[in-house]
């Protein structure tokens, strides 16, 4: 059996060029990987099989539509295995349709776990291609840390960090689908004049600030740096955002933001026990269903070493 554990994710910076010929946008999408993250067990079985626990577990499919079981396929259509077989466990903490790229991490995850429990020693940067057709945010979550995504958000560089940031999120009650809020942030664009297309919008690109906030480990210059362009978006589709938003701010939150899609909400606290002071008074404040302190960055999908037996 092998466990492997990974993180979640926020946009520290969430920038969003036109809408491209293909349907997708260019982005300038500075990932974060935090400790709140999922585990996902492989055991050896017959065919894909999937279950799922956690307080979400209700809302993710069990079928070949989950991400898990579309990495594992992929990579034993990768390595010609005829009649692959896994049994999949996710253990989810990472809120589902939340804006953490909770799916893709169970795809990095189930990658990871497979390529073990079949002994395929695939290299690192093919499992990253196949992470990249899976989705654009999955290989992100095989690498962790902190890294600017361009194109889709797939073409990954690590960025330099210093120390430890804390965090906390305010989880929402029902998720948002990312498609939607795309379509949002162009229909608020064409309603302001501006154009939603690629020759429309400026190609975005990662913010020298934030950049050096990172680097220097600094959590103030890092709250000030925060932007995300798809929060007006996320905020138009659900107002109540804006209070969820502004009770952890008053709650003495140094930056907040809607994470990546929405509608979970990401708070950075000053030090771990203003985080949990901070999502103790978000849980308490009634505009989110509960609240978690973490912090980040952490690494990618990796195997936990006291879980795996042959
Ligand atoms: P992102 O931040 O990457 O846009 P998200 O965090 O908003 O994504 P996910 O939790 O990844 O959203 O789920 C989006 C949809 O994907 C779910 O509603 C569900 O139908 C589907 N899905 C497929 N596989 C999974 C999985 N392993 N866990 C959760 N949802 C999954």
């Amino acid at each position: 059996m092998i466990k492997v554990r990974v993180p979640a994710k926020v946009n520290v910076q969430l920038g969003v060029g036109g809408l491209r010929a293909d349907g997708f946008h260019d982005l300038a999408n500075v990932f974060f990987a935090v400790a709140l993250g999922d585990e996902v067990t492989a055991a050896p079985g017959e065919g894909v099989t999937l279950t799922c626990s956690g307080p979400d577990a209700a809302q993710v499919p069990l079928d070949d539509t989950n991400l898990a079981a579309r990495a594992a396929r992929l990579l034993a259509a990768h390595h010609g295995l005829a009649d692959p077989g896994v049994h999949l466990h996710i253990a989810k903490a990472i809120p589902v349709a939340g804006g953490m790229a909770g799916g893709s991490a169970d795809g990095a995850a189930a990658l990871v776990a497979c390529d073990a429990l079949w002994g395929l020693d695939t290299p690192f940067e093919n499992l990253l291609d196949l992470a990249a057709e899976l989705g654009s945010d999955v290989p992100f979550a095989l690498l962790g840390g902190v890294a600017l995504g361009r194109g889709r958000g797939e073409i990954l560089e690590a960025l330099p960090v210093t120390g430890t940031f804390h965090w906390v999120f305010a989880v929402a009650d029902g998720g948002l689908s990312t498609p939607a809020v795309f379509r949002e942030c162009d229909r608020l664009r064409e309603e302001a004049g501006t154009g939603s297309g690629d020759t429309d919008v400026p190609t975005p690109d990662a913010a020298p600030a934030l950049l050096a906030a990172l680097a220097t480990g600094d959590p103030a210059a890092l709250a000030a740096a925060l932007t995300n362009d798809l929060q007006s978006a996320a905020l138009s589709l659900r107002p109540s955002l804006a209070a969820t938003l502004a009770a952890g701010t008053e709650a003495g939150a140094i930056g907040a933001l809607v994470s990546g899609s929405g509608p979970t909400c990401a708070f950075l606290a000053k030090d771990a026990e203003a985080a949990e002071a901070l999502a103790t008074a978000l849980a308490a404040s009634g505009t989110c269903r509960t609240a978690h302190a973490t912090y980040g960055p952490v690494p990618g999908a990796a195997i936990h070493p006291r879980a795996t037996e042959s």
